[in-house]
């Protein structure tokens, strides 16, 4: 299910078919939603999630939640699948202040597993992880990494990471948000009913007739199909 959206959004993304909707938001209502669904996942390993968000950092803000929010995710996602002891910490900071804008700097410091040097230079290219083995071991995608570069990039920013093997990583990114001056504008409410929980509902019973002749691939697909709750017929 993860899966199949990460590859039409990374598709999507790639085709020059993602737009941002920009739109007054406010930042604690963003983080507050994203500490309420990732802190369930550190708990359930024991980790400590912290956020430091410094008071300096306006948080009536002009950008798309939505997607600042799905980079964010995914950070803190790996921080605590690649952590089993310690905490993970999401901090952020002004980097540039352009008055109307401002570059925000977000950073997911963790306690875990690191990567290794050789590994840290493609780490952001699609489909790569930081060694076969953890495939196994941690199993994904490769794609995360890849459409946050991607969102960080379409929000006028860029992505980065130092890790030391054994000891941790820091992963950050920036975007360019304007800052929200409106008088009485009223930052619309986050959607939490997350794109998942919205397909699989679209899709639930429906049937699609499934062509591919490459083995892997049909297989693959029909996972990935039937994971959103489509029935799949193939030809
Ligand atoms: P996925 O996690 O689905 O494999 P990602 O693109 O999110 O895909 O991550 C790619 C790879 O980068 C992971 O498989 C892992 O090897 C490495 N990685 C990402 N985040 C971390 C982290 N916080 N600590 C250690 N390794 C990480």
């Amino acid at each position: 299910m993860k899966h199949l959206l990460k590859l039409l959004d990374l598709s999507k993304i790639e085709a020059g078919h993602l737009e941002l909707s920009p739109a007054p938001f406010d930042l604690d209502e963003l983080i507050d939603t994203l500490a309420s669904i990732m802190s369930v996942n550190a708990a359930e390993k024991s980790l400590d999630l912290s956020i430091h968000m410094p008071p300096e950092i306006p948080r009536r803000l002009t950008g798309d939640a939505l997607r600042l929010q799905q980079a964010l995710i995914n950070y803190v996602g790996n921080a605590i699948k690649f952590t089993s002891q310690g905490g993970v910490t999401l901090g952020a900071r002004i980097d540039a202040d352009e008055g109307s804008h401002l570059v925000l700097r977000f950073e997911v410091r963790d306690t875990g597993i690191g990567i290794a040097p050789e590994a840290v230079g493609k780490i952001f290219q699609a489909f790569e992880q930081a060694d076969g083995s953890t495939t196994r071991a941690y199993g994904g995608t490769g794609l995360g990494l890849a459409i946050t570069k991607r969102l960080a990039e379409l929000m006028g920013g860029a992505v980065g990471v130092e890790s030391r093997p054994g000891e941790g990583s820091t992963f950050w990114f920036t975007a360019r948000l304007a800052r929200d001056c409106t008088p009485g504008s009223q930052p619309a409410p986050l959607d939490r009913a997350t794109t998942e929980a919205l397909l699989a509902e679209a899709a639930r019973g429906k049937r699609v007739l499934l062509v591919e002749d490459e083995p892997i691939s049909q297989i693959v697909a029909e996972e990935l199909l039937t994971s959103v709750g489509l029935a799949v017929d193939k030809a």
